[in-house]
């Protein structure tokens, strides 16, 4: 019911502004605060975002929230507290906190991260699905980036948490993320609200690459422009933003963002390159994505840049996206 949804509402809020006190703790500000420190952030953007930590006990959070009056019914919807039994314990216990808010600003969930980089542990931990959290629904940053998405008629789109604080603050402000999950429509719907225009900006590594491959086709679909901008190996835009000034990076991004055609000729390229087959498979990939665009006049336009960067006929194109839009659509 929508009394419930307030009272977890309270509690989230309630949790993030915690969290974040605890970075003024002598403990939180020798774990947490400092980890944030060392990743570069700096006391205003640490505020802006509202970044935390959860103490590394059982249940300090738990114990913190029902003193102040919450109900353990509702911590356990939104996943903050563990029940089991008699016993509760804190969900994010450990971690450094990134709440996750709506478009208007709302706490909805949580990212928490462990502090070391032990491959065993997961390394986020998010808030599980509730009344509240829909993970399908929300994009990390779109609270803070909207206003700069508007003026800027173009966001960009990053992996992760980090990618999204270390660009704001380097003054690229119109980013978010989908945080890890793969683009949604719902995501994508959330973003047209603001602009026609995405560009993708995943880590340099093969999973970074099948994401944002994945992404282009249902950013087409909805008929949004979209660009894709490919880090160099190894980086991503927290270790890119990290070490450039904000002109650099808008030079990099505006050098390197192609558009989908231009990026998924350069993937296949050198493959294609002397084998027909190869080339063939590249040009109905491409073909397919164009049959995704919702407006024809937009489809022709891809069709004859493909023709000029394939080196193949118009009217073959045509004829193959015709087949396509029969079959698919
Ligand atoms: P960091 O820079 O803090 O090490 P990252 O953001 O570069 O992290 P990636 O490994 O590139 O992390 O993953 C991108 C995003 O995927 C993360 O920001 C997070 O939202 C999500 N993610 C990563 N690992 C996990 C995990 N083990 N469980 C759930 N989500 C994860
Ligand atoms: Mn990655
Ligand atoms: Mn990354
Ligand atoms: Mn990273």
């Amino acid at each position: 019911t929508q009394d419930q949804k307030e009272s977890m509402f309270l509690v989230s809020k309630f949790a993030s502004e915690w969290m974040e006190s605890q970075l003024k703790t002598e403990m939180g500000k020798a774990i947490g605060y400092s980890y944030f420190k060392e990743r570069g952030f700096t006391d205003e953007t640490i505020k802006h975002f509202q970044l935390g930590y959860s103490p590394d006990q059982w249940s300090a959070f738990t114990d913190a929230a029902i003193k102040s009056g919450y109900q353990l019914e509702f911590l356990e919807k939104t996943g903050l507290t563990i029940v089991k039994g008699e016993k509760q314990f804190d969900r994010f216990k450990g971690r450094v906190m990134f709440p996750i808010r709506s478009l208007s600003g709302r706490v909805l969930g949580f990212g928490g991260r462990i502090l070391t980089n032990d491959k065993k542990a997961a390394k986020y931990l998010n808030s599980p699905q509730s009344d509240i959290y829909d993970k399908s629904k929300v994009l990390y940053g779109i609270y803070e980036a909207k206003q700069s998405i508007a003026k800027e008629d173009l966001c960009y789109l990053v992996e992760g948490y980090t990618d999204v604080i270390q660009l704001h603050q380097a003054g690229v402000k119109n980013v978010v993320s989908s945080s890890g999950t793969a683009l949604t429509k719902e995501q994508i719907r959330l973003i047209q609200r603001l602009t026609k225009n995405i560009t993708v900006l995943y880590d340099g590594d093969a999973a970074g690459m099948r994401a944002a491959i994945r992404g282009i086709d249902l950013i087409l679909e909805a008929g949004m422009n979209v660009r894709i901008c490919t880090f160099p190996e190894g980086e991503d835009p927290d270790s890119f933003a990290k070490a450039h000034t904000q002109s650099e990076i808008e030079e990099f991004l505006t050098a390197n963002a192609v558009d989908f055609i231009s990026f998924k000729s350069n993937l296949l390229k050198d493959e294609a390159a002397g084998d027909p087959i190869k080339k063939a498979e590249m040009i109905r990939d491409i073909v397919q994505s164009i049959a995704k665009v919702p407006d024809d006049i937009s489809r022709e336009i891809y069709v004859r840049e493909s023709a000029a960067i394939l080196d193949i006929g118009e009217d073959v194109l045509f004829s193959s996206l015709a087949q396509n839009r029969n079959a698919g659509i």
